[in-house]
C-alpha cells in the first residue's frame, strides 16, 4: 500500500492550485479525480470548423491577480472576450434573436433605472469594508434580504431586475457569481467593493487559451 503526506480529492483548479503548492514545499501528494480528465469545470472543446469554444470558466479579469500569474508562469497567453471583439452583440432570446450591445427588452426609462440603482449599489457597497463586512450598521438587515429583493425594494421593474440578473450571471447563475435570488445584499456589496478596486467592465473580460 502507498503511502502519502497529503491525498487532494479533485483534479479542478482549485485541487491542482493546492497540490502543485505542496508538492513545491515538498510533500509527497496524490491527487485523486473521479473523471476521465483534469480541470473539472474549466473545459475547452473544439467545433468541427477548427474554432475553440469554453464549456467552462474562461473569463478572467483584471483583479484576478494570483490566475494571471500562473498564466504567465506556465507560458499561456490571454486573449481579449467576446467583449472586445468587434460587432454587434446577437441575443438569443426567448422571444427572438435581436442584434444590438444594449439588452434589447430595456426602455430608455429602464436603462436611466438600471443606471440610478447601479449607482445606489455602488454607494451601498463603498461603505461595506471588505475586510470587516459585519461592522456596517446594517449588515445583518442586508444579510437577510437577497440581492432580489434589494433590488425590489429600490423601485426595480422586473425588466431591471432581468438586467442585473443577466450581468450578474450571463451563463448559469451559480456558476460565475452570486445568484441574485439568493445571494445576500451584504456579501454582494462586499464582493462588489473588492472588484471595483482595479476593475472596469470594458477592460476586465479577457479569455485564456
Ligand atoms: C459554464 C461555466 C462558466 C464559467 N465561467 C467562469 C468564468 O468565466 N470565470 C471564472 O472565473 N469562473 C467561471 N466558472 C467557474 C469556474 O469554472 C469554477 O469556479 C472553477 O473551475 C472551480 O474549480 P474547483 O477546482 O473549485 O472545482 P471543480 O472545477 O468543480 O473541480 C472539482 C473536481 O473534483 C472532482 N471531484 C468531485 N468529487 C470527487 C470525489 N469524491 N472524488 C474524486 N474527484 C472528485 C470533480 O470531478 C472535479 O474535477 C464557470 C463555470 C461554468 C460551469
Amino acid at each position: 500500500m502507498s503511502t502519502h503526506d497529503v491525498i487532494v480529492v479533485g483534479a479542478g483548479l482549485a485541487g491542482l492550485s493546492a497540490a502543485r503548492d505542496l508538492a513545491a514545499a515538498g510533500a509527497d501528494v496524490l491527487v485523486l479525480e473521479a473523471r476521465a480528465r483534469a480541470g473539472g469545470r474549466v473545459e475547452q472543446t473544439t467545433t468541427a470548423d477548427g474554432r475553440l469554444v469554453q464549456l467552462g470558466g474562461e473569463v478572467v479579469g483584471a483583479s484576478h491577480t494570483s490566475y494571471r500569474a500562473l498564466v504567465g508562469e506556465l507560458g499561456l497567453t490571454l486573449g481579449p472576450s467576446f467583449t472586445d471583439i468587434p460587432g454587434e452583440s446577437t441575443w438569443l432570446m426567448n422571444d427572438g434573436r435581436f442584434l444590438g450591445d444594449e439588452m434589447p427588452w430595456m426602455s430608455a426609462r429602464d436603462r436611466a433605472l438600471y443606471e440610478e440603482i447601479e449607482r445606489r449599489f455602488s454607494a451601498l457597497a463603498g461603505s461595506v469594508d471588505p475586510d470587516d463586512p459585519w461592522a456596517h450598521p446594517d449588515a445583518r438587515a442586508l444579510d437577510r434580504i437577497s440581492v432580489g429583493d434589494w433590488l425590489r425594494s429600490e423601485g426595480a421593474t422586473p425588466d431591471v431586475v432581468r438586467a442585473i440578473w443577466t450581468a450578474f450571471a450571463p451563463s448559469t447563475p451559480t456558476s460565475r457569481g452570486p445568484d441574485p435570488r439568493t445571494a445576500s445584499s451584504r456579501g454582494c456589496a462586499k464582493s462588489s467593493r473588492r472588484e471595483s478596486v482595479s476593475r472596469r467592465p470594458s477592460d476586465s473580460r479577457q479569455r485564456a487559451c
